[in-house]
C-alpha cells in the first residue's frame, strides 16, 4: 500500500522536500514553545541560576543582571517562536493540499485511461456504479491521505522522539514514570487500526452499492415507471442505505473508542506528573519551570500519539481506497494489443472466420465452430434463431472479445495482428439502438470521425435521410440531445447513427438489426439510408426481416454454435432447411415481426 502511494507521490519529490522542511521547523517550534515560560518562571520570577549557554543565548545585555530584560527577551522569543511555527504551518498546509490534489488528479486520469482500455467483458461483469464510486470517492480518500497524513506520521514520530529526549535530559527517572503507559497505548492503537480498517472496508462497500443502485435506477427510469416499480426501486435503496448506516455506525463505535482512551490516559499521566512533580519541587529536586515544560510536553506528547491514531484511521480509509483502485488498475486488459501491431490505412474488407470458437464464459461456449469467407464488397446476411450468437459473431470482428479457438482474418491478417484503434477505425457499426451522447446533433455525428467538417456532417446527414428532420429543429445541427438520445425518436436516432457511420466512411460495415425497433414508415427511410451507406463496402447485416437480405451475395445461418447453412437466397430455399423454414414462417405470418 505504502509502495503504491509512494509511487504516486514520487513525481512531487521537490514539493515534498519543502513540506518536510516546513514540518521540521514546525516541530522545532513546538518543542521550543514552553521554554520561554520556563525561563520566566525559573530565572525571572524564581531564583534559579541562569546556565551559561542561556546567558549566551540571551545576549550580552544580561551582564547587567536585569531580570526585566530577561523577561523581555523571553517574551519576544515566545512571539518569534509562534510566528515561525505559524509560517511553517501555512507552507506545510498549502503544499500538502496541492500534492494531494495533484496525486488524485494523476490517479483519476490513470484509472480512466485504464478503464477505456478494459474489454467489454469487464463491463459485463462489473457494476458501473461501483466503478463510478471508486473513481470518485475512493480517489478522494486517497487524496485526503496524501494531503495530510503521509508526512505527518514522520513528523509525529520525530516529535515524540525529540520530546522524550528533552524530557530524559531534564529528569530521566521522572520521565520514565510519566510515559510508562505509552507502550500500552501504542499497542492499543495498533490493535485498533486493524478493527478500523475492517469496519471501513464494509462502509465503503455499502456506499458504492448505493451509487450502483441509484445509477441503475435512474438509468432505467422509463422502465421503472412503465412497470410501476418505483416502490421496489426505493426498497432496494432503502436496503443498501440501511446497510450503510449500520456499517458506518459500527465503524464509528470502534473509532470513537480511541479519543476517550487517549484522554483518560493523558489525565492519568498528568496526575502522576503533578503528584510526583510537587514532591520533587518541595524537595528542591525540580524547578517550577521544569514541571511546566513537563506538563506542556506531556500534553503535546499525547497529541502525536492521538494523531497517529487519527492518521491510522485515514490510513485505513486510504488503504481501502487504494485496494479498490488497484483492483481496477491491476485488471489486465485482456484484449492485448501487439506492440508491433499493423496499422492499416485502409482495408479492402475480406473477412474470414476459420473454426472460430467463443463463449463469454469459456466454460459455456456460444460458438463452437464457425467458418465462412466474405470477399471485399460483398453483402452478407446473417440469420438464425434468437440467442444463437449472431450479434456475438459480429462483435468478434472489431475484436471486442478474443476467440477461444480458431481465427478471424481481415485481408488475410488475424484481427489480433492489428493495432486496435486502426482496426476499429475501418469498421462502421449500426446497432438496433443507437446510443447518443449528451451534446449537439453535429457532435454526435462527428463522433464517427472526430475532425469531420460541418460540410461533411451535413452531407452525411443528407445521405442518412436525417438532414430533413434536423433542419426542422429550431437549432438545427446545434440542437442538444438528451442523455442517451432521449429527446429523439427511435427512427431519428437510427438515422443519426447511420450518419455517424457515413461520416466514418469505413470499408467494413456491420449492421445488427438496425431496423428491428422501427415501424414500417420509419423503417423505409432508414433502409433507404442504409442502401446508400452500403454501397461499395463489405457489409454484414443481421436481419430479422428476411426480405431485406433477399439480394445478399451470401446468407449465413448460425444455429447450434456453428454455420448451419450458407448460400444465396435461392440456394437456401432449394435446400429446404432452417432458412427455408424461417422464410416460410415469415411469409405465412405476414408482415408481423418474426425473430430471425
Ligand atoms: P438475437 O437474435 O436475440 O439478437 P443473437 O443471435 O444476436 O440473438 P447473441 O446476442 O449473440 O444472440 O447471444 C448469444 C448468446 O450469448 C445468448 O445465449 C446470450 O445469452 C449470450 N450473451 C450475449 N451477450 C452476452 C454477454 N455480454 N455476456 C454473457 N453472455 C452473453
Ligand atoms: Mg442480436
Amino acid at each position: 500500500m505504502l509502495k503504491f502511494i509512494g509511487g504516486l507521490i514520487r513525481p512531487y519529490r521537490g514539493t515534498l522536500a519543502i513540506i518536510l522542511l516546513a514540518m521540521l521547523v514546525e516541530t522545532v517550534m513546538s518543542l521550543a514553545s514552553p521554554w520561554p515560560l520556563k525561563i520566566i518562571l525559573d530565572s525571572v520570577v524564581g531564583s534559579h541560576k541562569v546556565t551559561p549557554w542561556m546567558r549566551h543565548l540571551m545576549g550580552s545585555g544580561i551582564e547587567s543582571g536585569s531580570k526585566q530584560h530577561f523577561a523581555l527577551v523571553a517574551s519576544l522569543a515566545f512571539v518569534v517562536i509562534a510566528i515561525l511555527g505559524a509560517v511553517a504551518s501555512y507552507i506545510d498546509n498549502y503544499y500538502t493540499e496541492s500534492v494531494g490534489q495533484y496525486v488524485a488528479h494523476d490517479l483519476r486520469m490513470r484509472m480512466y485511461h485504464h478503464l477505456q482500455r478494459l474489454s467489454l467483458g469487464y463491463y459485463n461483469t462489473h457494476q458501473t456504479g461501483t466503478i463510478l464510486s471508486t473513481i470518485t470517492s475512493d480517489i478522494q480518500t486517497i487524496q485526503g491521505f496524501a494531503s495530510g497524513s503521509t508526512l505527518n506520521i514522520l513528523v509525529d514520530l520525530l516529535t515524540i522522539v525529540c520530546m522524550l529526549g528533552l524530557m530524559f535530559w531534564l529528569n530521566w527517572d521522572f520521565t520514565l514514570i510519566a510515559v510508562a503507559v505509552t507502550p500500552f497505548l501504542l499497542l492499543f492503537v495498533s490493535r485498533f487500526k486493524k478493527a478500523v480498517k475492517k469496519a471501513t472496508h464494509e462502509v465503503r462497500k455499502e456506499q458504492s452499492e448505493i451509487v450502483a443502485v441509484v445509477q441503475q435506477g435512474l438509468e432505467s427510469m422509463q422502465v421503472v415507471k412503465a412497470f410501476g416499480q418505483e416502490k421496489t426501486e426505493e426498497a432496494l435503496l432503502q436496503e443498501v442505505s440501511h446497510a450503510t448506516v449500520s456499517a458506518a455506525l459500527k465503524a464509528r463505535s470502534v473509532k470513537a473508542l480511541l479519543s476517550p482512551v487517549v484522554t483518560i490516559t493523558v489525565a492519568v499521566c498528568t496526575a502522576i506528573v503533578l503528584w510526583r512533580g510537587a514532591a520533587l519541587i518541595l524537595k528542591g529536586a525540580m524547578t517550577i519551570g521544569e514541571l511546566t515544560v513537563y506538563l506542556a510536553y506531556l500534553n503535546k506528547f499525547f497529541k502525536p500519539v492521538k494523531d497517529l491514531a487519527t492518521t491510522t484511521n485515514a490510513i485505513a480509509q486510504a488503504a481501502v481506497g487504494a485496494e479498490r483502485v488497484r483492483a481496477i488498475l491491476d485488471t489486465d486488459t485482456d484484449i492485448e494489443e501487439k506492440s508491433d501491431g499493423l496499422e492499416p490505412k485502409t482495408l479492402a474488407g475480406d473477412i474470414e472466420f476459420k473454426n472460430a470458437a467463443f463463449g463469454y464464459d469459456p466454460a459455456n461456449p456460444i460458438l463452437t465452430d464457425v467458418s465462412f469467407n466474405i470477399k471485399q464488397g460483398q453483402f452478407v446476411g446473417i440469420v438464425g434463431p434468437t440467442g444463437s450468437g449472431k450479434s456475438t459473431v459480429v462483435s468478434l470482428i472489431p475484436r471486442f472479445y478474443d476467440l477461444q479457438a480458431g481465427s478471424i482474418k481481415i485481408d488475410g491478417q488475424s484481427v489480433a495482428d492489428y493495432k486496435l484503434k486502426p482496426l476499429r477505425d475501418q469498421i462502421g457499426y449500426v446497432l438496433q439502438e443507437t446510443v447518443l451522447f449528451r451534446g449537439t446533433i453535429a457532435e454526435n455525428i462527428a463522433f464517427g470521425r472526430p475532425g469531420a467538417t460541418r460540410e461533411e456532417i451535413i452531407e452525411a446527414a443528407k445521405l442518412a435521410n436525417a438532414d430533413e428532420f434536423i433542419s426542422r429543429m429550431p437549432k438545427g445541427y446545434d440542437t442538444m440531445v438528451g442523455e442517451r438520445g432521449s429527446t429523439l425518436s427511435g427512427g431519428q436516432r437510427q438515422r443519426i447513427g447511420i450518419a455517424r457511420v457515413m461520416v466514418r466512411n469505413s470499408p467494413i460495415l456491420l449492421l445488427d438489426e438496425p431496423t428491428a425497433a422501427l415501424d414500417s414508415e420509419s423503417e423505409k427511410l432508414v433502409i433507404e439510408a442504409l442502401e446508400r451507406l452500403m454501397k461499395g463496402r463489405t457489409v454484414i447485416t443481421i436481419a430479422h426481416r428476411l426480405s431485406t437480405i433477399r439480394d445478399a451475395d451470401q446468407i449465413i445461418v448460425i444455429s447450434g454454435g456453428v454455420v448451419a447453412e450458407n448460400g444465396s437466397h435461392d440456394e437456401l430455399i432449394a435446400r429446404n432447411g432452417i432458412y427455408a423454414g424461417l422464410h416460410r414462417t415469415q411469409f405465412e405470418t405476414g408482415p408481423a415481426k418474426v425473430e430471425a
